[in-house]
């Protein structure tokens, strides 16, 4: 069994940005830049943001954030998405999810110029990607797709079993395996006999967010196991959506919770971002 390192292969990913940047603006092109939108006070969103506007800053990227108050209208908030859509200094528009109840997030989303949309949320872009046509693709999606790309294995035929049908995740991620030429299953919370469709995955892809719900026994000899899933526990602890001692036992790659595909996501979204500036420049 080979433990799949997000961590590392996130970090050469923004080493590779960061030359492609430079080599950008030595061609007398602008800073790929970033603006991230959030609302209210999350403390986890706050993080989130504050970790994207770092890792821009790493690679070279422009990047700016604008925060809102709770109460913040509709309004306000797509004047500010128009105002960006129209800003040639930014390539990539970001809404931090989740947003207050009273903002209707598909309306804020799909306001996104779609080659802006680097979260790769907008219907446009979802489209492209069921299409076989992508632009920019959902960034944690993209992430699993890199790291099952660095463990050199083929998917062409492969059996891949999708646990979960989230528009973030399961979804995207269902259509990136059918694009690879997966013969893809997508399970979600009305499968019935979800053990014995993961039981014959060559591919299991876990976004749940139940701690533990793919038991060990589930995964067959020689299985590729991704973990999405994020989950605290009361003793503060991050864990997986899979039993990872359990599954390590049979599987012959499995991600780690953290350090699997969480680094991912941040270097997606400076994938795209940069693409976004590229797509943008031409
Ligand atoms: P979600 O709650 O939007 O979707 C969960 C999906 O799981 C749903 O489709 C639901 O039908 C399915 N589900 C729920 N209970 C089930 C059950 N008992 N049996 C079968 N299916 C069931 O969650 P999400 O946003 O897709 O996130 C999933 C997990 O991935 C969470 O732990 C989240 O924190 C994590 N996540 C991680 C990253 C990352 O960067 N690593 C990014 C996004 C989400």
């Amino acid at each position: 069994m080979t433990i799949i390192d997000g961590k590392q292969t996130a970090a050469d990913l923004r080493t590779a940005i960061k030359q492609q940047t430079d080599t950008r603006i030595a061609r007398g092109l602008s800073k790929p830049g970033l603006a991230v939108i959030l609302v209210g006070e999350n403390p986890a969103s706050e993080v989130y943001v504050r970790n994207k506007c770092n890792a821009c800053e790493e690679v070279g990227f422009y990047s700016l954030s604008k925060t809102f108050p709770y109460g913040v209208t509709e309004e306000e908030l797509l004047n500010l998405i128009n105002d960006l859509n129209n800003n040639s200094a930014i390539n990539g528009i970001l809404v931090q999810l989740p947003l207050p109840e009273h903002i209707n997030e598909e309306k804020i989303i799909e306001a996104i110029d779609p080659l802006k949309d680097v979260d790769g949320f907008h219907p446009y872009n979802i489209g492209r990607l069921a299409l076989r046509m992508p632009v920019l693709r959902s960034c944690t999606p993209k992430g699993i797709m890199t790291l099952l790309a660095s463990t050199g294995i083929s998917l062409e035929g492969k059996e891949a079993v999708v646990i979960g049908a989230s528009n973030i995740v399961g979804r995207p991620v269902s259509l990136e395996l059918l694009m690879a030429r997966c013969t893809v299953t997508t399970c979600h919370s009305r499968t019935i006999d979800l053990e014995a469709h993961v039981r014959r995955a060559d591919i299991i892809i876990a976004a749940v967010g139940i701690p533990g719900f793919v038991k060990g026994d589930w995964v067959k000899p020689g299985a590729v196991v991704i973990d999405v899933g994020i989950n605290r526990l009361d003793t503060g602890k991050l864990v997986g959506d899979v039993d990872f001692a359990g599954a390590a036992k049979n599987a012959s790659w499995i991600t780690p919770v953290p350090g699997g595909v969480g680094p991912m996501t941040i270097a997606s979204l400076l994938e795209n971002t940069l693409q976004a500036a590229e797509l943008q420049s031409s």
